[in-house]
């Protein structure tokens, strides 16, 4: 999934990435109001954690923007002090959690893993796709019941393919979500790690599930026995 991390602590910053990142994220980190708002002008999160104190202005009044423009991302207030009127003042302006500074990076994990799931459906949250189930709260992949072992990039990027199975998903798309914004390591990557996936999800006797759209990217096959609305 794309994070965006709003936070002028750079040291919280950088802790807060790089375990974010460990956890097969794509992390946008800003440092002002001014520089989140151009981040989000110009990309697609799939979560925003977000510091009340900024030095450019306040964080609330830049989830209240959020919100006011129509965008539904879950948000994660980070406030400094475990004060009633910021947790409320955060909820109303639109945020869906909060966490109290200071904090031990796994709670903030186990927040940001909750918020994530949230719009999968809650009454469904495994996904499945012909023989392949994904547990995105166990972080688990099993195909015909037996567990895969996936990197966290893999992890992702099959879960980003899972969550739009039947659709075909851009090259670009892939690389913006499932790496980040300034990602500029080899260009064949996307394929590097969609070939890694088909080896591991490949079974004897069953074709591969992982299409490939010649000169657009990939699309999961949906098989005609999910038609169980799982996705939406
Ligand atoms: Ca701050």
């Amino acid at each position: 999934m794309r994070l965006l991390l709003v936070e002028d602590d750079q040291s919280l910053s950088r802790v807060l990435v790089r375990g974010l990142v460990e956890e097969g994220h794509a992390v946008d980190a800003s440092g002002t109001v001014a520089s989140a708002e151009e981040s989000l002008m110009i990309n697609q999160y799939d979560l925003i954690v977000l510091d009340l104190g900024l030095p450019d202005g306040d964080g609330m009044e830049l989830c209240r923007k959020i919100r006011a423009e129509g965008s539904e991302v879950p948000v994660l207030m980070l406030t400094a002090r475990d004060d009633v009127a910021d947790r409320v003042g955060g909820l109303d302006a639109g945020a869906d959690d909060y966490l109290t500074k200071p904090f031990a990076y796994p709670e903030l994990a186990a927040r940001v893993r909750a918020l994530l799931r949230r719009p999968a459906n809650s009454a469904s949250p495994i996904l499945q796709s012909g023989q392949i189930r994904l547990d995105p709260a166990a972080h688990t992949v099993h195909h015909d019941d037996i567990l895969v072992p996936l990197t966290p990039r893999e992890f992702s990027l099959l879960e980003y393919l899972m969550r739009r199975a039947g659709q075909v998903c851009q090259r670009e798309a892939l690389l913006e979500h499932v790496w980040d914004a300034h990602y500029d390591g080899l260009s064949n990557v996307v394929d590097v790690h969609i070939a890694n996936l088909r080896r591991k999800l490949e079974r004897p006797g069953s074709s591969n599930s992982i299409e490939t759209v010649r000169g657009v990217g990939y699309r999961l096959r949906r098989d005609p026995s999910d038609e169980s609305g799982d996705n939406g």
